[in-house]
């Protein structure tokens, strides 16, 4: 492919300058297009967004220190290189040049040489930073999707893949004020499979997790999207319930129960394992998280006692 050349405006009245210029650029192997006036100057500038624009300061209609200023407000000429040639070779008015955003100020008449290795020197510069800007931003990109990952990784239970009791409990809290606020229901469950120790007795350990995850799966297979399910601890279970009164919240429970019985769980007996829970409901039971639980793990406790494979309400 062909090396694009960097494209240079030159801007001066005079044309025999013009011409010049033209002439040194194009054999130092630039791209040049000219204007003749301030205001030429400014709409071939933006028109063309040239990597680079050379600028006599006494031109008619628009002097060059209006077009450099309106080209650095341009969003297509903002990062330009801007070079002024000028015969006003004075402090002041090379001060001035910079002061209102040129990269350099070489004074008339000047070594078309020394203008085109200038223009060169500030071009490389110029796209050095512009390699570290878009390394910047790929890495800012990479950043952003690490943390992402790290967010949902810290908010995972790393067996089942469900939510950890910690993000749960940041959502809960989350749900108690927004319930409280606009005064709407929501229920808890904290569900805990019977027997499990025996499954781990009789099937070992790894068996046991295999079933915790199928547990796992079934449990979010059968509620909604908004419904919060996480692995509280162990072979615990802790369920939200947005938006949902207590009657509904148990008729939930059950239905929760009757997948359970009429899952597989492959070399389990039909029905097993089962589950015993309690359920609360927000606000009758409680104002606080801690008041919840307490409630419902009372629930869970005399389900236990009372023969498991049961949901008690607190
Ligand atoms: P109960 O009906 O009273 O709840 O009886 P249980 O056997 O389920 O209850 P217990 O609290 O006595 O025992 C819980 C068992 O769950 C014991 C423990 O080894 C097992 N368990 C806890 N976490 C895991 C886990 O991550 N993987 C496996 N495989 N087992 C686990
Ligand atoms: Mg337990
Ligand atoms: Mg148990």
């Amino acid at each position: 492919m062909l090396k694009e050349l960097p494209s240079v405006l030159v801007a001066d009245d005079d044309p025999s300058i013009r011409k010049m210029l033209k002439t040194f650029l194009e054999l130092e192997e630039f791209q040049v297009s000219e204007a003749a006036d301030g205001e030429e100057a400014v709409s071939a500038a933006v028109e063309k967004s040239p990597q680079a624009v050379v600028l006599d300061v006494m031109m008619p209609g628009l002097n060059g220190y209006e077009v450099c200023r309106k080209l650095r407000e341009h969003e297509k000429t903002r990062n330009s290189v801007i070079v002024f040639l000028s015969v006003a070779g004075k402090l002041d008015s090379r001060i001035q040049g910079f002061e209102i955003g040129a990269d350099d100020y070489l004074c008339k008449p000047a070594d078309p040489l020394e203008l085109a290795a200038r223009l060169k020197a500030h071009l490389r510069r110029n796209s050095i930073q512009k390699e570290k800007e878009a390394m910047l931003e790929k890495l800012a990109e990479k950043l952003a999707v690490m943390n992402q990952r790290l967010q949902v990784e810290a908010a995972a239970d790393s067996l089942t893949k469900l939510y950890n009791r910690r993000y749960f409990l940041k959502r809960i809290e989350e749900e108690i004020r927004r319930s409280s606020r606009y005064s709407r229901f929501f229920c808890f469950l904290i569900l805990d499979l019977d027997r499990f120790k025996e499954i781990n007795d009789q099937y070992g350990h790894p068996f046991g997790d295999f079933v915790l995850k199928e547990f796992a799966a079934m449990l979010q297979g059968q509620l909604r999207g908004a419904d919060l399910i996480s692995r509280w601890g162990g072979e615990e279970f802790a369920v939200l319930l947005p938006e949902t009164p207590l009657a509904e919240g148990k008729t939930v429970a059950e239905r929760l129960k009757q997948a359970c019985s009429a899952f597989s769980f492959p070399h389990l007996p039909p029905g097993k394992p089962t589950f015993s829970a309690g359920i609360v409901g927000f606000p009758e039971h409680g104002s606080s998280f801690n008041q919840l639980y307490e409630t419902a793990d009372k629930a869970l406790y005399e389900a236990k006692t009372r023969g498991r494979n049961l949901i008690l309400a607190g």
